[in-house]
């Protein structure tokens, strides 16, 4: 992935040592060491070894006590993530170093930032964001009271949820959205289910609640109005990218695969892969990856150079995780009966691949952001609108 014409030059010397670090550990057979059982999610310890290992903090600014790679340090993290074989890892690297690392830095409050963002960084404590709400009607909400800032509501899917030390909340605060930072310590804060899940197993996912937890109301965060909005834009448009680099790393990974097997299975006198409708089927997924690649690139350097971010962001989400759930479909078809064994490589993918569809926003999210857009820019463009005098577009 990082190995293209615009990406390669812009790798550094720390950045390529990361990648080696990073990939001599995550294995499978590493993974296996940290989980809580078989087929379980990472122990909390887990955090404290990611760390020893250098892995954490990688996009941080160095005088935040991260590593200073940016964004292309967290996507050669991914693609090294992509080796333990399980995507839940991933997701719940993004969640701590992308989500929670950026929301402390942003508030540029030192003392909060002080007290957390080391803790994080060594993997001493685990962060979580809590989205989910149990329904519309039901949203996460926060008062005001004194110095205090009271949190009620339910959270489902957290990744992380289970371990996490430090919950970072959606919430609706006097009728308009927030984020506040509530320890899972907290009186009235409790897990009340974690989930078994049909992939990204290597990463909890927990129902948590909130009973009129207090916290002081300096961690309100992030609060009200467009700089709301852009923070939330900020960290939701980084996790989307990654996770779309994720369904890319899962999509070259099985055509690689695929393109093993249908090359030595024979059958009807010739290799699979040599039948027309199995060529094309193939060649549409080779054209796939390339275009993902190049809408990776092109939204990395949106993210670090600038440029317009949140539906160009949305669109590459949808693509990447649609084009890799089409060829773990097709992959596992091509593996005949083998692809209904529990031991099949694109059965196995495609579990990952269901949680990458709902993670970060569901697909029909990320077209809803999409079209929202298409149509604000249809508007914007429209000739009776550029003509109007004294109007501006842009
Ligand atoms: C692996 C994984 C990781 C996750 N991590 C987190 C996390 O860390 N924190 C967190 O808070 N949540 C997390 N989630 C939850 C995830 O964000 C939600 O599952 C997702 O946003 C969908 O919400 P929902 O489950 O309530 O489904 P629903 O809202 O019930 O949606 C069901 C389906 O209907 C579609 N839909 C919704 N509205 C409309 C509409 N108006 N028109 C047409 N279709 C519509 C949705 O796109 C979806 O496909 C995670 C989920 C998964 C699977």
């Amino acid at each position: 992935m990082v190995s293209n014409s615009i990406l390669t030059p812009r790798l550094t010397e720390a950045h390529r040592d990361l990648s080696r670090r990073a990939s001599d550990c995550l294995t499978p057979q590493w993974l296996e060491q940290w989980r809580t059982a078989p087929g379980g999610h990472i122990r909390k310890d887990a955090w404290r070894e990611l760390a020893r290992r250098g892995l954490m903090g990688v996009s941080l600014p160095v005088e935040y006590s991260g590593q200073g790679l940016g964004l292309l340090g967290a996507l050669v993290l991914g693609e090294a993530l992509a080796g333990v074989g399980d995507g839940g890892l991933a997701l719940g690297m993004h969640v701590q170093n992308e989500i929670a690392c950026d929301w402390l830095v942003s508030a540029q409050d030192d003392e909060l930032r002080d007290r957390f963002l080391p803790g994080l960084v060594s993997g001493e404590l685990v962060a979580c964001q809590c989205d989910t709400d149990p329904s519309a009607q039901e949203p996460a909400t926060a008062v005001i009271v004194g110095d205090e800032v009271v949190v009620t509501g339910r959270k489902k899917f957290v990744v992380n949820g289970a371990n996490a030390d430090l919950c970072f909340v959606s919430v609706q605060l006097e009728g308009e959205p927030a984020i506040v930072l509530v320890e899972k310590a907290t009186s009235g804060v409790r897990v009340t289910e974690v989930y078994d899940k049909f992939g990204t197993r290597s990463v909890d996912s927990a129902l948590v609640e909130f009973d009129s937890a207090r916290v002081p109301v300096r961690q309100v965060i992030s609060r009200r109005g467009i700089s709301q909005l852009m923070r939330w834009n900020r960290v939701m448009s980084r996790m989307r990218f990654l996770i779309a680099a994720d369904a890319f790393f899962t999509h070259r990974m099985l055509l690689e695969h695929i393109v093993r097997h249908t090359t030595t299975r024979e059958l009807g006198g010739r290799p699979l892969a040599q039948w027309p409708v199995n060529q094309h089927a193939l060649a549409r997924a080779r054209a796939d990856q390339e275009l993902m690649e190049a809408g990776l690139t092109e939204c990395f350097l949106r993210l670090t150079d600038g440029g317009s971010t949140v539906p160009e962001i949305a669109e590459l989400k949808w693509f990447c995780v649609e084009k890799a759930t089409e060829l773990a479909s097709l992959s596992t078809d091509l593996e005949g009966g083998a692809g209904y064994m529990w031991g099949s490589t694109a059965l196995h993918a495609h579990a990952q691949l269901r949680g990458l569809r709902m993670s970060g926003g569901s697909q029909t999210t990320m077209l809803t952001i999409a079209n929202h857009s298409m149509a604000c820019r249809a508007e914007l463009d429209a000739p009776a609108l550029a003509a109007a005098p004294g109007r501006r577009r842009g």
